[in-house]
């Protein structure tokens, strides 16, 4: 099997997204970029906890299958558009995760509301503009609101993070949906406070080495 390695690192990522409720149903994919320019991506309308190493799909960033008897994620158009974009990503998750889908439905951005959140996400996140699951409009729209930030809300959609590691990528989008949830439940107490922008910068420049005594799956 091409990619062994790699394949099993999705498979674990797409486990973590189970565990962690950030999709129900097949919904939801993800995918890592390969040293030698590939990717391996989950297959679609797949049952995550049944997946094996070998259903993922490996393609190269056109759409070329290169290895794998599945058909690919039929939203694999933004998951190239963002490789293509973001030369840092090597991993990228995408969810249904239900607070941020709230934010996508109400179109609010999330402010640095707390510490990981800066450190991670940065100051904020954006929610993309809106255009039809697995069309070449919402890659675009959805690499315009990553910007050069780890994560964005995908209007009327779900989420999307991203990571220069799959580790990094699953836990922006464990602290992109725990900073929605925060977000939205200060919103219906009262005042929602924000970082300054100082620390918020200071806080970016901490993340870079936070993460990496995590011990990866690899
Ligand atoms: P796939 O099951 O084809 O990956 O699609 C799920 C999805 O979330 C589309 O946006
Ligand atoms: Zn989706």
């Amino acid at each position: 099997m091409l990619y062994e390695n790699e394949r099993n690192i999705v498979l674990n990522a797409c486990r973590e997204m189970v565990k962690s409720n950030l999709t129900v149903g097949s919904w939801g994919n993800i995918s890592m970029r390969t040293s030698d320019g590939n990717v391996v991506i989950t297959p679609s309308g797949t049952n995550y906890s049944k997946s094996t190493a070998e259903d993922m799909v490996v393609t190269d960033l056109n759409g070329k299958i290169i290895d794998g008897d599945l058909k690919p994620s039929s939203e694999r158009l933004m998951h190239y558009e963002i490789y293509r974009n973001r030369k840092d990503v090597m991993a990228i998750v995408h969810t249904h995760s239900i607070y941020s889908s709230v934010l996508s439905v109400t179109d609010d951005r999330i402010p640095p509301v707390t510490e990981d959140t800066a450190m991670l996400l940065g100051n904020g996140v954006n929610v993309s503009k809106y255009a039809l699951t697995g069309t070449l409009e919402l890659a675009k729209y959805v690499v315009e609101g990553l910007s050069s930030n780890n994560a964005t809300i995908m209007k009327n959609h779900g989420a999307v993070s991203v990571g220069k590691d799959m580790e990094r990528a699953i836990v922006a989008s464990q602290v992109l949906e725990k900073s929605a949830k925060i977000f939205i439940t200060a919103k219906l107490l009262g005042t929602v406070n924000v970082l300054p922008d100082q620390d918020v910068t200071e806080l970016m420049k901490m993340s870079d080495n936070y993460l990496n005594q995590w011990k990866n799956w690899k």
